[in-house]
Parts: structure tokens; C-alpha cells; sequence
């Protein structure tokens, strides 16, 4: 149930329908906009019938909320979550700039991080990706560096200030890798592992939420609410493909779930389109379609020396063409009324 508050409500009059309803086992959410300030009421709903909200000074109208998520829904914020990650200038989620995550697959050492680090940064990306743990298909492929992979991470944001982005596997990791990552990923494998989504709930760190597999846009925001309704109001949305017939690509990047995210939702949302077509020349029209779709952002796969990468080097784009994306990215971006991060102006 969402309580619409009158315009001008005071902190008194808003303290006293938050107590009323908590008194009743529910909780309450709030979310303040420049005209109005919103109460989001999540429990059992039957109980507040036992309340005369209608009658409670500041309260304008009540309003039931259809959809199963609640915290995630559109309904409940009063404006759109921007989500910062870090302290960069450039490393906010659902703002008027389109966020750009770039960086290895995996790390898979000091050197090849810190060149594609430089790299990206130079063509304007705003955080830096690498996978320390991995989920492989195989037991048997390259599992990623792990607590190595983590600390070269957290030295490479060291020497360029760019926020880093790694996967969290294992609800075992979840202190450990907020300790050194400035955003958790929790891949599309995991995103009904719902032990995991709690415990990265309880975490102060922005979550990347990336879509399963063979997710409903439904179950990605059920997801998103077992995160949020754990505390962590920072969570970011990735549409990155789903499984379907096709073969000719890895995965059918579901370009309507940008719209239809945007619309159930006041979360932001990034589209990854090195898994969804998992070949390097789709990555550019992917993405151009993801930013004129309404995308806030992209996660994009580079890799100084694709052929040699040890995981998704097909996917992967050089450095050289991931600045070429970038150049030929901001047209779509301005179309889509966006701004990109202008490419760094030390040599190259
Ligand atoms: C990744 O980002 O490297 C990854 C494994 O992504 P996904 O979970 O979307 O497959
Ligand atoms: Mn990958």
C-alpha cells in the first residue's frame, strides 16, 4: 500500500503515520520529492484497515499497490534511483550521463588490467570490470584469480580512480569482495540464488543485477526486491540477453525489456552486450540499439589481446575497438537526449 502525502507534510505529521503503520508489523519505506513525500507500507495489508489513515493529518490518499514487488516498483519512489558507485564524477547509474562499465572478462594479471584499465579510461568509460571469481560452464576452464584478482583490482582504481565491478559468487565471498569492489555483480547464474541476493542486500555497496538466463523481467525485479528489501536501495538492472532458439548468437538481447524495465521501475538500467550477442562486431549495434532504447548504461568486454583471452576473448573487443565504440556511440547517446564521459585528453 502506498500513502500519498499532501504537499507541505511535516516531519512530525510523517513520523506519526510511519509509527502507526510499524506498530502494526509492517514496515514503511519513504520517498521524498521535491513536491511530495510517498510511504511505502509493505506487511499485511488487511491491518492497516485497522488505522484511520485517511483521517491522519498529511495524508492525502491511499493507494493499493498491484504488482508482487513493491520496493522496486515505480509506485513506490516518488523519482528515479541514481546510483553512485564510488567517488568518481562519472560513476553514476540512472543520471542524465550514460554510465559505461569496460574492462576484462576476467583479470588474468597485473599487466593485461592495468593496460585495458588506462585503455578504457582514455576512451571514456567511467568504472572498470574484471572477474576474480568466475562461473564457468566447465569445472575444468579457467576459474578466475580470485583474492589475487581482487587486490590488483583494487590497485589498478588505485592508479586510474576508476570504481571497479567484480562478481560475487558465493554468499561466503559477499564481505570479502565488498571489501575490495566499489560495485557487486551478481551474475545472471546466480540471479535466483535468493541466499545470495539477501546477503548482498545487508551489504553498503551498489549491486549489478544481471537478468538469468531464462529470467521473466518479472523474476528479475522479484530479485531486485529480495536485495532491496534488505536494506540496499542501490541496485542496478542489466539486461544482458536470454536463452531462446536462435543459435546464431550466444544469447537474443531482449531490447523491450529496456522500456518495459523503465516503465515497472525506478531502478536504472544497463544492457551488457558482450554476453547477449557473444561475438566482438555485435557488440556495437547492440549497444547503439540498447542506448536509443532508453539503457543508462552499458557493460562492455575488453581485452588487450582477445585471441588469447582466457574466457569470452570471442566477445571481447580490443582497445582500439572499444574506443571506436565509443566514438561512434555518442550520436546515439545525444538521439536519446544522454551525454557520454568525453574521452580523456592525456596522450595515448
Ligand atoms: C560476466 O559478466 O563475465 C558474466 C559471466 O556475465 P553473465 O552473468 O551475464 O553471464
Ligand atoms: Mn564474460
Amino acid at each position: 500500500m502506498i500513502i500519498v502525502t499532501r504537499p507541505g507534510i511535516t516531519e512530525a505529521e510523517l513520523d506519526h503515520i510511519r509509527e502507526r503503520v510499524e506498530a502494526l508489523g509492517m514496515r514503511t519505506h519513504v520517498s521524498r520529492g521535491e513536491q511530495r513525500t510517498i510511504v511505502g507500507c509493505i506487511g499485511d495489508e488487511e491491518r492497516l484497515q485497522e488505522v484511520a489513515l485517511l483521517r491522519m493529518p498529511g495524508v492525502e490518499r491511499v493507494m493499493p499497490v498491484t504488482k508482487p514487488y513493491k520496493l522496486v516498483s515505480r509506485e513506490f519512489s516518488v523519482e528515479r534511483s541514481v546510483v553512485r558507485a564510488g567517488d568518481g564524477p562519472s560513476a553514476l547509474f540512472g543520471g542524465r550521463e550514460l554510465a559505461v562499465i569496460a574492462g576484462p572478462c576476467s583479470v588474468e594479471g597485473a599487466e593485461m588490467l592495468r593496460e585495458t584499465a588506462w585503455a578504457v579510461r582514455r576512451a571514456g568509460a567511467g568504472l572498470l570490470r574484471g572477474g576474480a571469481f568466475k562461473p564457468r560452464t566447465s569445472p575444468y576452464a579457467f576459474q578466475g584469480l580470485g583474492l589475487e584478482a581482487l587486490r590488483l583490482l583494487a590497485e589498478v582504481r588505485a592508479e586510474t580512480g576508476l570504481p571497479v565491478v567484480t562478481e560475487v559468487m558465493d554468499t561466503r565471498q559477499v564481505e570479502l569482495v565488498a571489501e575490495y569492489a566499489d560495485v557487486l555483480q551478481v551474475g545472471a547464474r546466480n540471479m535466483q540464488n535468493f541466499p545470495l541476493l539477501s546477503e548482498v542486500g545487508r551489504v553498503q555497496r551498489p549491486v549489478l543485477l544481471k537478468r538469468g538466463l531464462s529470467a521473466t523481467i518479472k523474476e528479475l525485479l522479484m530479485a531486485a526486491e529480495y536485495i532491496m528489501v534488505q536494506g540496499n536501495r542501490d541496485v542496478i538492472l542489466c539486461e544482458r540477453g536470454i536463452r531462446t532458439y536462435e543459435t546464431a548468437t550466444r544469447n537474443t538481447l531482449d531490447v523491450a525489456a529496456i522500456p518495459v524495465l523503465k516503465a515497472e521501475t525506478h531502478l536504472p538500467v544497463i544492457v551488457d552486450p558482450s554476453h547477449a550477442g557473444g561475438r566482438s562486431e555485435l557488440v556495437a549495434p547492440l549497444a547503439f540499439a540498447a542506448v536509443a532504447a532508453g539503457a543508462d548504461g552499458l557493460i562492455v568486454e575488453v581485452h588487450p589481446d582477445p585471441e588469447r583471452a582466457l574466457s569470452d576473448g570471442d566477445q571481447s573487443l580490443s582497445p582500439d575497438g572499444f574506443a571506436e565504440l565509443m566514438r561512434r556511440l555518442a550520436p546515439f547517446a545525444e538521439a536519446a537526449g544522454r551525454t557520454l564521459r568525453a574521452p580523456a585528453l592525456e596522450a595515448a
